[in-house]
């Protein structure tokens, strides 16, 4: 009779640097403490969008509780901050140069990247904006090229304009990024 001996691969458990329960082998990106899943926060680009788009480094992986109170819930509510200054930009295009001339313009423009879409491109360039502690794009211009990308031929859109302050009092009723 031949006996088959199994031989049991322990996994190497560590404990859970909140909790000190298993963590099964997560581990915290910024103190590499081990981490359980119920204390682990995953954090990716899926979380700041918008930065991401605008070339920003955004905090990513998976963050113990202590490490994401230090670090990403600040960035998460400064994002979320900056996002909503964004909608709240007041836009002026190009071709209302009448409706704009008396908006100071002292600053350089700023430009997006490339996007697959024209919304986008917008809300990339108030975010910009927003970021950049302005709350008005004047001379707005969006651009649209066509290329062919696996045999369909796509638009992509990028948007420059120049970052201004204004009164918000003056200025009610202006369209907002879209
Ligand atoms: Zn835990
Ligand atoms: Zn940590």
């Amino acid at each position: 009779m031949r006996r088959i001996v199994y031989k049991r691969v322990m996994e190497e458990t560590k404990n859970c640097c909140v909790c000190q329960g298993r963590a099964r082998g997560l581990t915290c990106v910024r103190c590499s403490g081990a981490v359980c899943k119920n204390c682990a926060h995953f954090i990716s680009a899926d979380d700041f969008p918008l930065a991401v788009a605008c070339g920003e480094t955004v905090p990513d992986g998976t963050f113990c509780h202590g490490c994401f109170l230090a670090e990403v819930d600040s960035a998460l509510l400064a994002y979320q901050a900056a996002v909503k200054a964004a909608e709240d930009v007041f836009v002026y295009y190009r071709t209302e140069a009448k409706e704009s001339y008396f908006i100071r313009r002292t600053e350089r423009p700023l430009k997006t990247t490339e996007t697959d879409d024209r919304t986008k491109a917008m809300l990339q360039l108030a975010y910009l904006t927003a970021k950049a502690g302005y709350n008005c794009l004047v001379d707005v211009q969006l651009n649209s090229k066509k290329k062919i990308t696996q045999g369909y031929q796509k638009s992509f859109w990028s948007a420059i304009g120049i970052p201004a302050q204004v009164d918000p009092v003056q200025i009610q009723n202006r369209s907002r990024p879209s």
